[in-house]
């Protein structure tokens, strides 16, 4: 298993790009696509229209809004420039099918897409993406919200990813004894907020699962 980070700043940032995950396993693999993850994406010269599965761990556009050039991309290449694609499937939490109908009937454009496109949506329990399983779980975050964090096996190897999280159970669960974990840590331990980790607790997050990394 591969990781790159293609962001982990926030909305809005002169040089950092928001949330964005690329994880290579027997398919390429993009967890959550926030503002300026896309450039990053390009920069690591993985061919784009080669990833198969987008995961969103819930729908605040910092951890999105890259989605939607990302897909206009797709299909002005594989509309008007000659260019293919396979099938992209569209993970996310509850809400997902429903976002995706209304934004791709409102956008101009983005109907009829000359690839296949499915929404797949998940709570808690796992699947397989050919020989990678995921495990999708709630966690807290927003109220009224449906957000999810993700662990990927494969190869005996294990990541979680919190997606944004406040510390609770679930979220000890979804990383128990990962070889590595990327946590939401939105804040410093001596100025915590509510709906995010601060560093504080990413370490006990960590002590408590096992973490490897
Ligand atoms: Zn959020």
């Amino acid at each position: 298993m591969h990781v790159t980070i293609l962001g982990s700043g926030t909305n809005l940032h002169p040089t950092r790009a928001a949330a964005g995950y690329l994880v290579r396993t027997d398919h390429h693999l993009l967890f959550d696509l926030g503002p300026r993850t896309l450039t990053n994406l390009l920069k690591t010269g993985v061919n784009r229209h080669g990833i198969s599965h987008v995961l969103f761990s819930h729908f605040h556009a910092d951890h999105f809004s890259d989605f939607i050039t990302f897909f206009f991309d797709a299909l002005i290449v594989t509309k008007f420039q000659g260019g293919t694609r396979g099938p992209l499937t569209i993970i996310g939490p509850h809400g997902t099918a429903d976002l995706f109908r209304v934004l791709f009937a409102t956008l101009p454009g983005f109907t009829d897409p000359p690839f296949k496109v499915r929404f797949k949506e998940v709570a808690d329990r796992p699947f397989r993406i050919g020989a990678t399983k995921i495990w999708p779980r709630t966690v807290t975050h927003s109220p009224g919200l449906h957000a999810v964090g993700y662990r990927v096996e494969y190869n005996g190897t294990a990541l979680a990813y919190s997606g944004d999280s406040e510390y609770c159970p679930n979220l000890v669960q979804l990383c128990r004894d990962a070889d590595m974990a990327i946590l939401d840590c939105s804040y410093p331990a001596n100025r915590p907020g509510p709906a995010h980790l601060h560093a504080g607790q990413c370490g006990q997050v960590a002590q408590e699962a096992g973490i490897g990394q």
